[in-house]
Protein backbone atom coordinates (compact mmCIF):
# COMPACT_ATOMS: atom_id res chain seq x y z
CA UNK A 1 0.00 0.00 0.00
CA UNK A 2 2.77 2.33 0.89
CA UNK A 3 4.50 1.94 -1.99
CA UNK A 4 1.58 2.48 -4.79
CA UNK A 5 0.91 5.27 -2.57
CA UNK A 6 3.99 7.02 -2.37
CA UNK A 7 3.85 6.39 -6.19
CA UNK A 8 0.57 7.83 -6.59
CA UNK A 9 2.04 11.38 -4.86
CA UNK A 10 1.53 11.14 -1.12
CA UNK A 11 4.40 11.26 0.99
CA UNK A 12 5.10 9.04 3.89
CA UNK A 13 4.78 10.30 7.71
CA UNK A 14 2.92 13.70 5.93
CA UNK A 15 0.02 12.59 3.48
CA UNK A 16 0.07 9.46 4.85
CA UNK A 17 0.90 7.27 8.13
CA UNK A 18 1.47 3.58 8.95
CA UNK A 19 0.77 2.20 12.25
CA UNK A 20 2.51 -0.85 13.32
CA UNK A 21 1.67 -3.00 16.66
CA UNK A 22 5.43 -4.82 15.51
CA UNK A 23 7.32 -4.85 17.08
CA UNK A 24 10.14 -5.36 14.27
CA UNK A 25 9.35 -5.61 10.57
CA UNK A 26 8.15 -8.29 8.94
CA UNK A 27 4.17 -8.49 10.04
CA UNK A 28 3.05 -12.16 11.12
CA UNK A 29 6.27 -13.55 9.71
CA UNK A 30 8.10 -12.17 12.40
CA UNK A 31 6.11 -14.28 14.91
CA UNK A 32 6.07 -17.36 13.10
CA UNK A 33 7.88 -20.57 14.53
CA UNK A 34 10.96 -21.08 14.10
CA UNK A 35 11.45 -24.22 11.48
CA UNK A 36 9.08 -22.43 9.21
CA UNK A 37 11.15 -22.21 5.79
CA UNK A 38 10.63 -19.67 2.67
CA UNK A 39 9.07 -21.91 0.22
CA UNK A 40 8.41 -24.72 2.83
CA UNK A 41 4.58 -24.20 2.59
CA UNK A 42 3.90 -21.39 -0.10
CA UNK A 43 5.08 -19.04 -1.95
CA UNK A 44 6.05 -16.17 -0.81
CA UNK A 45 5.78 -13.41 -3.63
CA UNK A 46 8.49 -10.43 -3.36
CA UNK A 47 6.80 -6.84 -2.34
CA UNK A 48 6.22 -4.44 -5.54
CA UNK A 49 9.92 -2.98 -6.40
CA UNK A 50 11.55 -5.03 -4.06
CA UNK A 51 13.84 -5.76 -7.31
CA UNK A 52 15.35 -2.05 -6.92
CA UNK A 53 16.78 -3.26 -3.86
CA UNK A 54 18.33 -6.18 -5.56
CA UNK A 55 16.47 -9.04 -3.02
CA UNK A 56 13.65 -11.54 -4.25
CA UNK A 57 12.12 -14.31 -2.18
CA UNK A 58 13.00 -16.54 -5.01
CA UNK A 59 16.45 -16.46 -4.19
CA UNK A 60 16.39 -16.33 -0.34
CA UNK A 61 18.44 -18.51 1.76
CA UNK A 62 16.23 -21.43 2.42
CA UNK A 63 18.67 -22.50 5.46
CA UNK A 64 17.48 -19.81 7.67
CA UNK A 65 14.08 -19.23 9.37
CA UNK A 66 11.60 -17.43 7.40
CA UNK A 67 10.66 -15.06 10.34
CA UNK A 68 14.39 -13.85 9.82
CA UNK A 69 14.31 -13.57 6.04
CA UNK A 70 10.89 -11.98 6.06
CA UNK A 71 11.44 -9.42 8.54
CA UNK A 72 15.38 -8.60 7.13
CA UNK A 73 13.82 -7.96 3.57
CA UNK A 74 11.07 -6.20 4.96
CA UNK A 75 13.48 -3.72 6.76
CA UNK A 76 15.25 -3.87 4.13
CA UNK A 77 12.50 -2.39 1.88
CA UNK A 78 11.46 0.12 4.19
CA UNK A 79 14.81 2.21 4.51
CA UNK A 80 15.05 2.10 1.22
CA UNK A 81 11.09 3.44 0.31
CA UNK A 82 11.42 5.23 3.36
CA UNK A 83 8.31 4.53 4.41
CA UNK A 84 8.60 5.76 8.08
CA UNK A 85 6.28 3.28 9.71
CA UNK A 86 5.25 4.30 13.14
CA UNK A 87 6.65 0.75 15.53
CA UNK A 88 5.21 -0.39 17.85
CA UNK A 89 2.19 1.43 17.39
CA UNK A 90 -1.01 -0.87 18.69
CA UNK A 91 -4.28 0.28 17.41
CA UNK A 92 -6.83 0.03 20.28
CA UNK A 93 -10.13 1.42 18.37
CA UNK A 94 -11.16 3.19 15.39
CA UNK A 95 -14.26 5.45 16.08
CA UNK A 96 -16.37 8.36 14.85
CA UNK A 97 -16.18 11.68 17.23
CA UNK A 98 -18.85 13.92 15.48
CA UNK A 99 -17.48 13.89 11.37
CA UNK A 100 -14.44 12.80 12.13
CA UNK A 101 -12.69 9.48 11.94
CA UNK A 102 -10.54 9.05 14.91
CA UNK A 103 -7.13 6.27 15.37
CA UNK A 104 -6.82 5.64 18.79
CA UNK A 105 -3.52 3.58 19.48
CA UNK A 106 -0.74 3.36 21.45
CA UNK A 107 3.08 2.99 21.67
CA UNK A 108 5.68 1.45 23.17
CA UNK A 109 4.87 2.86 27.01
CA UNK A 110 1.60 2.15 27.17
CA UNK A 111 1.13 5.75 26.27
CA UNK A 112 -2.37 6.82 24.00
CA UNK A 113 -2.48 8.89 21.04
CA UNK A 114 -5.36 10.28 18.49
CA UNK A 115 -4.95 10.49 14.97
CA UNK A 116 -7.47 12.34 13.08
CA UNK A 117 -7.86 10.86 9.53
CA UNK A 118 -9.68 11.18 6.35
CA UNK A 119 -9.69 7.22 5.23
CA UNK A 120 -7.98 4.54 7.25
CA UNK A 121 -6.69 1.02 5.20
CA UNK A 122 -6.95 -1.76 7.74
CA UNK A 123 -4.11 -4.14 7.00
CA UNK A 124 -3.78 -6.32 10.17
CA UNK A 125 -3.88 -9.87 8.58
CA UNK A 126 -5.08 -12.52 10.76
CA UNK A 127 -2.36 -14.00 13.27
CA UNK A 128 -3.80 -11.44 16.18
CA UNK A 129 -6.63 -13.62 15.98
CA UNK A 130 -6.28 -17.32 16.34
CA UNK A 131 -9.30 -19.37 16.03
CA UNK A 132 -9.92 -22.77 18.52
CA UNK A 133 -13.37 -23.93 17.81
CA UNK A 134 -15.42 -25.42 21.11
CA UNK A 135 -16.07 -28.81 21.89
CA UNK A 136 -17.61 -30.82 24.74
CA UNK A 137 -14.71 -30.77 27.45
CA UNK A 138 -12.75 -28.69 26.00
CA UNK A 139 -11.80 -26.17 29.40
CA UNK A 140 -11.38 -29.81 31.24
CA UNK A 141 -8.35 -30.23 29.45
CA UNK A 142 -5.12 -30.65 32.16
CA UNK A 143 -2.59 -30.64 29.69
CA UNK A 144 -1.63 -27.88 27.58
CA UNK A 145 -3.47 -26.36 24.80
CA UNK A 146 -1.81 -24.47 21.85
CA UNK A 147 -2.35 -22.76 18.73
CA UNK A 148 -0.22 -22.80 15.49
CA UNK A 149 0.63 -18.99 16.80
CA UNK A 150 1.70 -20.28 20.51
CA UNK A 151 3.65 -23.16 18.70
CA UNK A 152 7.64 -22.26 18.73
CA UNK A 153 9.79 -25.74 18.73
CA UNK A 154 8.92 -29.33 18.96
CA UNK A 155 11.58 -30.16 21.30
CA UNK A 156 9.15 -28.35 24.36
CA UNK A 157 7.06 -31.80 23.32
CA UNK A 158 9.29 -34.25 23.25
CA UNK A 159 8.52 -37.67 25.10
CA UNK A 160 5.04 -36.01 25.01
CA UNK A 161 1.48 -37.80 23.40
CA UNK A 162 0.40 -34.37 21.05
CA UNK A 163 -2.65 -34.15 19.54
CA UNK A 164 -2.80 -31.79 16.30
CA UNK A 165 -5.94 -30.54 14.86
CA UNK A 166 -6.53 -29.35 11.66
CA UNK A 167 -6.46 -30.33 8.00
CA UNK A 168 -4.02 -27.53 6.29
CA UNK A 169 -0.36 -26.81 5.41
CA UNK A 170 0.62 -25.36 9.51
CA UNK A 171 -0.74 -29.00 10.93
CA UNK A 172 1.10 -30.99 8.31
CA UNK A 173 4.24 -28.94 8.96
CA UNK A 174 3.95 -29.66 12.71
CA UNK A 175 3.63 -33.45 12.53
CA UNK A 176 6.43 -33.67 10.22
CA UNK A 177 8.35 -31.91 12.65
CA UNK A 178 6.69 -33.87 16.08
CA UNK A 179 7.24 -36.71 14.63
CA UNK A 180 10.41 -37.71 15.72
CA UNK A 181 10.54 -36.15 19.12
CA UNK A 182 6.93 -37.32 20.54
CA UNK A 183 5.85 -40.37 22.61
CA UNK A 184 3.13 -40.82 20.46
CA UNK A 185 1.29 -38.24 17.82
CA UNK A 186 -2.46 -38.35 16.72
CA UNK A 187 -3.61 -36.19 13.62
CA UNK A 188 -7.46 -35.44 13.58
CA UNK A 189 -9.31 -33.04 11.32
CA UNK A 190 -12.73 -32.43 11.05
CA UNK A 191 -12.96 -33.15 7.09
CA UNK A 192 -10.92 -35.09 4.71
CA UNK A 193 -7.23 -34.09 3.66
CA UNK A 194 -7.07 -33.80 -0.14
CA UNK A 195 -3.82 -34.42 -1.25
CA UNK A 196 -2.79 -32.51 -4.88
CA UNK A 197 -0.61 -33.29 -7.18
CA UNK A 198 1.28 -30.47 -7.36
CA UNK A 199 1.22 -29.60 -11.27
CA UNK A 200 -2.49 -30.24 -11.40
CA UNK A 201 -5.51 -28.42 -10.90
CA UNK A 202 -4.06 -26.18 -8.01
CA UNK A 203 -4.46 -23.29 -9.79
CA UNK A 204 -8.10 -23.94 -10.40
CA UNK A 205 -8.35 -24.77 -6.38
CA UNK A 206 -6.57 -21.69 -5.89
CA UNK A 207 -9.17 -19.74 -8.41
CA UNK A 208 -12.06 -21.35 -6.65
CA UNK A 209 -10.97 -21.12 -2.84
CA UNK A 210 -10.25 -17.06 -3.74
CA UNK A 211 -13.92 -17.08 -5.37
CA UNK A 212 -15.37 -18.68 -2.08
CA UNK A 213 -13.11 -16.07 -0.05
CA UNK A 214 -14.42 -13.29 -2.37
CA UNK A 215 -18.33 -14.38 -2.19
CA UNK A 216 -17.90 -14.33 1.81
CA UNK A 217 -16.67 -10.81 1.92
CA UNK A 218 -18.74 -9.28 -1.04
CA UNK A 219 -22.06 -10.66 1.27
CA UNK A 220 -20.13 -9.90 4.56
CA UNK A 221 -20.30 -13.55 5.63
CA UNK A 222 -17.67 -14.70 8.02
CA UNK A 223 -14.72 -16.04 5.59
CA UNK A 224 -14.64 -19.67 4.73
CA UNK A 225 -10.92 -21.70 5.27
CA UNK A 226 -8.70 -21.19 2.49
CA UNK A 227 -7.35 -24.74 2.19
CA UNK A 228 -10.86 -26.38 2.58
CA UNK A 229 -10.95 -24.99 -1.14
CA UNK A 230 -7.79 -25.43 -2.20
CA UNK A 231 -6.05 -28.94 -0.82
CA UNK A 232 -3.01 -29.29 0.24
CA UNK A 233 0.20 -29.37 -2.31
CA UNK A 234 1.48 -33.02 -2.19
CA UNK A 235 5.35 -31.56 -2.53
CA UNK A 236 8.27 -34.56 -2.19
CA UNK A 237 8.33 -34.27 1.89
CA UNK A 238 4.51 -34.25 2.05
CA UNK A 239 4.30 -37.71 -0.27
CA UNK A 240 7.42 -39.32 1.77
CA UNK A 241 5.45 -38.83 4.96
CA UNK A 242 1.97 -40.10 3.51
CA UNK A 243 3.67 -43.23 2.49
CA UNK A 244 5.38 -43.50 5.68
CA UNK A 245 2.30 -43.66 7.26
CA UNK A 246 2.35 -40.34 9.20
CA UNK A 247 -0.36 -38.17 7.36
CA UNK A 248 -3.70 -40.09 8.13
CA UNK A 249 -6.08 -37.93 9.70
CA UNK A 250 -8.63 -39.59 11.94
CA UNK A 251 -12.06 -38.33 12.37
CA UNK A 252 -12.51 -35.43 15.01
CA UNK A 253 -12.93 -36.57 18.82
CA UNK A 254 -16.33 -36.83 20.47
CA UNK A 255 -14.58 -35.22 23.72
CA UNK A 256 -12.16 -33.57 25.14
CA UNK A 257 -11.51 -35.05 28.93
CA UNK A 258 -8.82 -33.75 31.88
CA UNK A 259 -6.25 -36.37 30.37
CA UNK A 260 -6.89 -36.84 26.73
CA UNK A 261 -9.70 -37.20 23.87
CA UNK A 262 -12.53 -39.57 23.57
CA UNK A 263 -13.17 -40.84 20.32
CA UNK A 264 -17.12 -42.15 19.18
CA UNK A 265 -16.47 -45.41 19.55
CA UNK A 266 -15.92 -44.79 23.28
CA UNK A 267 -11.52 -45.55 22.90
CA UNK A 268 -9.66 -43.40 24.62
CA UNK A 269 -5.97 -41.27 23.15
CA UNK A 270 -4.56 -39.92 26.33
CA UNK A 271 -2.80 -35.91 25.08
CA UNK A 272 -0.44 -33.76 26.93
CA UNK A 273 -0.87 -31.72 24.37
CA UNK A 274 -3.43 -30.39 22.02
CA UNK A 275 -2.25 -28.26 19.20
CA UNK A 276 -5.03 -26.66 17.48
CA UNK A 277 -3.65 -25.62 13.65
CA UNK A 278 -7.62 -24.39 13.03
CA UNK A 279 -6.60 -21.76 11.64
CA UNK A 280 -7.37 -17.76 12.40
CA UNK A 281 -10.01 -14.87 11.90
CA UNK A 282 -9.13 -11.17 10.29
CA UNK A 283 -8.46 -9.00 13.02
CA UNK A 284 -10.69 -6.73 13.28
CA UNK A 285 -11.56 -5.71 17.30
CA UNK A 286 -9.83 -2.62 17.03
CA UNK A 287 -13.08 -1.49 14.79
CA UNK A 288 -15.88 -2.69 16.73
CA UNK A 289 -16.72 0.85 17.24
CA UNK A 290 -17.54 1.47 13.98
CA UNK A 291 -20.25 -1.35 13.36
CA UNK A 292 -18.94 -2.90 10.32
CA UNK A 293 -19.86 -6.04 10.92
CA UNK A 294 -22.82 -7.81 9.42
CA UNK A 295 -25.37 -10.04 11.51
CA UNK A 296 -24.07 -12.99 8.84
CA UNK A 297 -20.76 -12.79 11.05
CA UNK A 298 -18.10 -10.75 8.65
CA UNK A 299 -17.84 -7.50 7.16
CA UNK A 300 -18.88 -6.21 3.69
CA UNK A 301 -15.98 -5.29 1.44
CA UNK A 302 -16.27 -4.52 -2.29
CA UNK A 303 -14.18 -2.85 -4.20
CA UNK A 304 -11.68 -2.47 -1.38
CA UNK A 305 -13.87 -0.74 1.01
CA UNK A 306 -16.76 -1.31 3.25
CA UNK A 307 -20.33 -0.77 1.78
CA UNK A 308 -21.37 0.48 5.32
CA UNK A 309 -18.78 3.15 5.29
CA UNK A 310 -16.09 4.05 2.71
CA UNK A 311 -13.71 5.64 4.31
CA UNK A 312 -12.79 2.14 5.27
CA UNK A 313 -10.58 -0.18 2.84
CA UNK A 314 -8.86 -3.53 3.54
CA UNK A 315 -5.95 -4.98 2.12
CA UNK A 316 -5.33 -8.51 2.74
CA UNK A 317 -8.46 -9.07 3.50
CA UNK A 318 -10.49 -12.51 2.79
CA UNK A 319 -9.35 -13.35 -0.76
CA UNK A 320 -6.54 -11.08 -0.65
CA UNK A 321 -4.68 -12.90 2.78
CA UNK A 322 -1.52 -14.32 0.79
CA UNK A 323 1.43 -12.29 -0.05
CA UNK A 324 0.31 -11.97 -3.72
CA UNK A 325 -3.01 -11.04 -2.97
CA UNK A 326 -1.86 -8.28 -0.67
CA UNK A 327 0.40 -7.12 -3.37
CA UNK A 328 -2.13 -7.20 -6.10
CA UNK A 329 -5.00 -5.46 -3.37
CA UNK A 330 -1.89 -2.87 -2.18
CA UNK A 331 -1.95 -1.09 -5.62
CA UNK A 332 -6.34 -1.50 -6.66
CA UNK A 333 -6.86 0.15 -2.99
CA UNK A 334 -4.14 2.86 -3.15
CA UNK A 335 -5.43 3.71 -6.14
CA UNK A 336 -9.16 3.87 -4.68
CA UNK A 337 -7.75 5.70 -1.28
CA UNK A 338 -6.16 8.51 -3.52
CA UNK A 339 -9.40 8.67 -5.75
CA UNK A 340 -11.55 9.04 -2.23
CA UNK A 341 -9.27 11.89 -1.44
CA UNK A 342 -9.70 13.62 -4.37
CA UNK A 343 -12.71 13.72 -3.64
CA UNK A 344 -12.99 15.06 -0.51
C1 LIG B 1 1.02 -20.22 9.25
C2 LIG B 1 0.84 -19.35 8.04
C3 LIG B 1 1.67 -19.53 6.93
C4 LIG B 1 1.50 -18.73 5.79
N1 LIG B 1 2.33 -18.94 4.72
C5 LIG B 1 2.19 -18.17 3.63
C6 LIG B 1 3.07 -18.34 2.50
O1 LIG B 1 3.94 -19.21 2.50
N2 LIG B 1 2.91 -17.51 1.43
C7 LIG B 1 1.95 -16.53 1.42
O2 LIG B 1 1.84 -15.80 0.43
N3 LIG B 1 1.11 -16.36 2.46
C8 LIG B 1 1.20 -17.14 3.55
N4 LIG B 1 0.36 -16.95 4.60
C9 LIG B 1 -0.68 -15.91 4.51
C10 LIG B 1 -0.23 -14.64 5.25
O3 LIG B 1 -1.40 -14.11 5.71
C11 LIG B 1 0.58 -13.70 4.35
O4 LIG B 1 1.81 -14.26 4.06
C12 LIG B 1 0.93 -12.32 4.92
O5 LIG B 1 1.45 -12.41 6.24
C13 LIG B 1 -0.25 -11.41 4.89
O6 LIG B 1 0.25 -10.11 5.03
P1 LIG B 1 -0.58 -8.97 5.70
O7 LIG B 1 0.28 -7.77 5.66
O8 LIG B 1 -1.93 -8.92 5.11
O9 LIG B 1 -0.78 -9.47 7.20
P2 LIG B 1 0.27 -9.67 8.37
O10 LIG B 1 1.56 -10.19 7.89
O11 LIG B 1 -0.47 -10.46 9.40
O12 LIG B 1 0.51 -8.20 8.89
C14 LIG B 1 -0.45 -7.51 9.64
C15 LIG B 1 0.25 -6.43 10.41
O13 LIG B 1 -0.73 -5.65 11.07
C16 LIG B 1 -0.32 -5.44 12.40
N5 LIG B 1 -1.48 -5.25 13.23
C17 LIG B 1 -2.52 -6.10 13.45
N6 LIG B 1 -3.42 -5.54 14.29
C18 LIG B 1 -2.94 -4.34 14.60
C19 LIG B 1 -3.41 -3.29 15.43
N7 LIG B 1 -4.58 -3.38 16.10
N8 LIG B 1 -2.66 -2.17 15.56
C20 LIG B 1 -1.50 -2.05 14.88
N9 LIG B 1 -1.00 -3.00 14.08
C21 LIG B 1 -1.72 -4.13 13.94
C22 LIG B 1 0.49 -6.64 12.78
O14 LIG B 1 1.38 -6.35 13.83
C23 LIG B 1 1.21 -6.97 11.47
O15 LIG B 1 2.43 -6.29 11.37
C24 LIG B 1 0.49 -17.74 5.75
C25 LIG B 1 -0.33 -17.55 6.87
C26 LIG B 1 -0.17 -18.36 8.00
C27 LIG B 1 -1.08 -18.14 9.18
Amino acid sequence: MSFYLKRLGLEPAKDFVVLDRGPETGGAWQLRWEALRVGSAHRINDLPGMDALGISFEQADRTLPAKEVVADFYRQYEEHYGLQIVRPADVRKVFNRDLDLVVDYTDAAGTGHELVTDVVVNATGTWGSPFIPWYPGLDSFAGRHLHTSDYSTAEEFRDKSVVVVGGGTSAIGFLMELESVTNDLTWVSRRDVEFLDESEANLEARESAVAMQDEAARTGRALPSIVSGTGVPRTRRIQAAIDRGLLAAKPMFSAIEPDGVRWADGTFQKADAILWSTGFRPELRHLAPLKLREKEGGVTVGNGSSWKDARIFFAGYGPQASTIGANRAGRLIARQVVATLSNL
